[in-house]
Protein backbone atom coordinates (compact mmCIF):
# COMPACT_ATOMS: atom_id res chain seq x y z
CA UNK A 1 0.00 0.00 0.00
CA UNK A 2 1.13 3.69 -0.66
CA UNK A 3 2.99 5.73 2.44
CA UNK A 4 3.19 9.13 2.12
CA UNK A 5 6.89 9.03 3.54
CA UNK A 6 6.16 12.43 4.98
CA UNK A 7 2.90 11.90 6.61
CA UNK A 8 2.88 8.75 6.67
CA UNK A 9 -0.95 9.06 5.17
CA UNK A 10 -1.77 5.39 3.78
CA UNK A 11 -4.19 4.41 0.98
CA UNK A 12 -4.92 2.02 -1.86
CA UNK A 13 -5.41 4.97 -4.43
CA UNK A 14 -3.14 7.60 -2.37
CA UNK A 15 -0.95 9.15 -5.46
CA UNK A 16 2.82 9.83 -4.58
CA UNK A 17 5.37 11.80 -6.25
CA UNK A 18 9.01 10.37 -6.80
CA UNK A 19 10.03 11.62 -3.45
CA UNK A 20 7.12 9.38 -2.03
CA UNK A 21 4.99 12.66 -0.85
CA UNK A 22 1.36 12.76 -1.13
CA UNK A 23 -0.30 15.98 -3.08
CA UNK A 24 -0.35 17.78 0.38
CA UNK A 25 2.84 17.24 1.35
CA UNK A 26 4.35 18.00 -1.57
CA UNK A 27 2.99 21.40 -1.72
CA UNK A 28 4.23 21.90 1.94
CA UNK A 29 7.85 20.55 0.76
CA UNK A 30 7.51 23.51 -2.08
CA UNK A 31 7.05 26.10 0.72
CA UNK A 32 9.29 25.17 3.29
CA UNK A 33 11.78 22.32 1.94
CA UNK A 34 12.94 24.16 -1.52
CA UNK A 35 13.79 27.83 0.29
CA UNK A 36 15.91 25.67 2.59
CA UNK A 37 17.56 23.85 -0.22
CA UNK A 38 18.53 27.31 -1.81
CA UNK A 39 19.66 28.97 1.31
CA UNK A 40 22.08 25.58 1.98
CA UNK A 41 23.37 25.58 -1.78
CA UNK A 42 23.78 29.46 -1.81
CA UNK A 43 25.85 29.13 1.56
CA UNK A 44 27.66 26.31 0.51
CA UNK A 45 28.66 28.74 -2.90
CA UNK A 46 29.35 31.83 0.00
CA UNK A 47 32.00 30.03 1.71
CA UNK A 48 33.64 28.64 -1.25
CA UNK A 49 34.11 32.27 -2.61
CA UNK A 50 34.66 34.31 0.67
CA UNK A 51 37.28 34.63 2.64
CA UNK A 52 35.74 35.91 5.53
CA UNK A 53 36.40 33.51 8.45
CA UNK A 54 33.43 35.04 10.09
CA UNK A 55 31.29 35.42 7.44
CA UNK A 56 31.99 31.97 6.54
CA UNK A 57 31.04 30.64 9.85
CA UNK A 58 27.92 31.95 10.11
CA UNK A 59 27.15 31.20 6.66
CA UNK A 60 28.49 26.89 7.45
CA UNK A 61 25.99 27.26 10.50
CA UNK A 62 22.83 28.65 8.73
CA UNK A 63 23.46 25.85 5.97
CA UNK A 64 23.54 23.10 8.60
CA UNK A 65 20.50 24.67 10.46
CA UNK A 66 18.91 24.15 6.41
CA UNK A 67 19.93 20.67 6.13
CA UNK A 68 18.97 19.36 9.76
CA UNK A 69 15.39 21.25 8.52
CA UNK A 70 15.75 19.11 5.33
CA UNK A 71 16.27 15.79 7.17
CA UNK A 72 13.72 16.28 9.26
CA UNK A 73 11.13 16.89 6.74
CA UNK A 74 12.08 13.88 4.94
CA UNK A 75 12.57 11.63 8.54
CA UNK A 76 14.30 8.56 8.22
CA UNK A 77 12.00 7.40 5.23
CA UNK A 78 13.73 9.13 2.50
CA UNK A 79 16.63 11.26 1.52
CA UNK A 80 15.75 14.64 -0.11
CA UNK A 81 19.40 15.32 -0.46
CA UNK A 82 19.77 12.45 -2.95
CA UNK A 83 16.33 12.48 -4.43
CA UNK A 84 17.10 16.14 -5.92
CA UNK A 85 20.84 15.13 -7.03
CA UNK A 86 21.37 11.08 -7.14
CA UNK A 87 25.29 11.88 -6.44
CA UNK A 88 24.89 12.90 -3.17
CA UNK A 89 23.85 11.57 -0.29
CA UNK A 90 22.61 13.49 3.08
CA UNK A 91 25.20 11.89 5.21
CA UNK A 92 28.04 12.79 3.23
CA UNK A 93 26.69 16.27 2.22
CA UNK A 94 26.11 16.92 6.27
CA UNK A 95 29.65 15.63 7.41
CA UNK A 96 31.83 17.49 5.38
CA UNK A 97 29.79 20.37 6.39
CA UNK A 98 30.48 19.71 9.34
CA UNK A 99 34.30 19.32 9.28
CA UNK A 100 34.14 22.50 7.05
CA UNK A 101 32.58 24.24 10.37
CA UNK A 102 35.12 22.88 12.54
CA UNK A 103 37.91 24.19 10.51
CA UNK A 104 36.53 27.45 10.34
CA UNK A 105 36.29 27.21 14.48
CA UNK A 106 39.57 25.81 14.10
CA UNK A 107 40.71 28.50 11.75
CA UNK A 108 39.23 31.55 14.37
CA UNK A 109 40.38 29.98 17.43
CA UNK A 110 44.57 30.38 15.44
CA UNK A 111 44.06 34.21 14.16
CA UNK A 112 42.15 34.87 18.09
CA UNK A 113 45.57 33.12 19.08
CA UNK A 114 47.75 35.24 17.26
CA UNK A 115 45.87 38.14 18.23
CA UNK A 116 46.39 37.94 22.12
CA UNK A 117 50.24 37.06 21.80
CA UNK A 118 50.77 40.17 19.54
CA UNK A 119 48.95 42.19 22.01
CA UNK A 120 50.92 40.92 24.92
CA UNK A 121 54.42 41.98 23.03
CA UNK A 122 53.12 45.04 21.07
CA UNK A 123 50.47 46.22 24.41
CA UNK A 124 48.51 48.12 21.62
CA UNK A 125 48.10 47.65 18.06
CA UNK A 126 45.90 48.85 14.98
CA UNK A 127 44.25 46.21 12.95
CA UNK A 128 46.72 46.92 10.27
CA UNK A 129 49.78 45.87 12.61
CA UNK A 130 48.32 43.09 13.73
CA UNK A 131 47.66 42.20 10.25
CA UNK A 132 51.44 42.67 9.45
CA UNK A 133 52.24 40.66 12.33
CA UNK A 134 50.18 37.84 11.62
CA UNK A 135 51.58 37.78 8.10
CA UNK A 136 54.98 37.70 9.69
CA UNK A 137 54.28 34.65 11.60
CA UNK A 138 53.10 32.84 8.38
CA UNK A 139 56.38 33.94 6.80
CA UNK A 140 58.26 32.54 9.59
CA UNK A 141 56.27 29.28 9.57
CA UNK A 142 57.81 28.99 5.76
CA UNK A 143 54.14 30.09 4.08
CA UNK A 144 53.16 33.15 2.47
CA UNK A 145 49.35 34.27 3.40
CA UNK A 146 48.11 33.24 -0.54
CA UNK A 147 48.55 29.66 1.28
CA UNK A 148 45.87 30.07 4.02
CA UNK A 149 42.32 29.24 3.08
CA UNK A 150 41.33 32.54 3.65
CA UNK A 151 42.21 36.55 3.92
CA UNK A 152 43.09 37.39 6.46
CA UNK A 153 43.00 40.87 6.33
CA UNK A 154 39.30 40.62 5.74
CA UNK A 155 38.83 38.27 8.35
CA UNK A 156 40.50 40.06 11.35
CA UNK A 157 37.96 43.14 11.66
CA UNK A 158 35.13 41.16 12.67
CA UNK A 159 36.79 38.65 15.04
CA UNK A 160 38.39 41.61 16.81
CA UNK A 161 35.35 42.87 17.22
CA UNK A 162 34.30 40.10 18.81
CA UNK A 163 36.86 40.03 20.70
CA UNK A 164 35.59 43.20 22.07
CA UNK A 165 31.93 42.66 22.29
CA UNK A 166 33.46 39.63 25.02
CA UNK A 167 35.53 41.79 26.67
CA UNK A 168 38.78 39.94 26.03
CA UNK A 169 40.10 42.94 24.09
CA UNK A 170 39.22 46.78 24.12
CA UNK A 171 39.49 49.21 21.18
CA UNK A 172 40.24 52.90 21.88
CA UNK A 173 40.52 55.63 19.37
CA UNK A 174 44.05 57.22 20.01
CA UNK A 175 44.25 59.95 17.51
CA UNK A 176 42.11 58.87 14.19
CA UNK A 177 43.23 55.68 14.76
CA UNK A 178 42.03 52.75 16.49
CA UNK A 179 44.05 50.85 18.69
CA UNK A 180 43.42 47.50 20.45
CA UNK A 181 45.05 46.13 23.90
CA UNK A 182 44.00 43.19 26.13
CA UNK A 183 41.48 44.43 28.77
CA UNK A 184 43.07 44.74 32.32
CA UNK A 185 40.14 42.17 34.07
ZN1 LIG B 1 1.87 13.30 2.97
Amino acid sequence: MAKCAHCKKQGLFLKLNTMKLCDQCQKEYEVTIVPHIERWQNNVEFIKQNGNLAENLSYALDALESLSAIKEFGSTEIDIINAIDSTQRFKEVYDWLDDITDLIGGMIDQVEKSIFRNLRKLETATEDDLVQAFIESVRQAGATPSDLPYDISKSIHSILNNLVDDEHIVKNKIGDEYRYSISCD
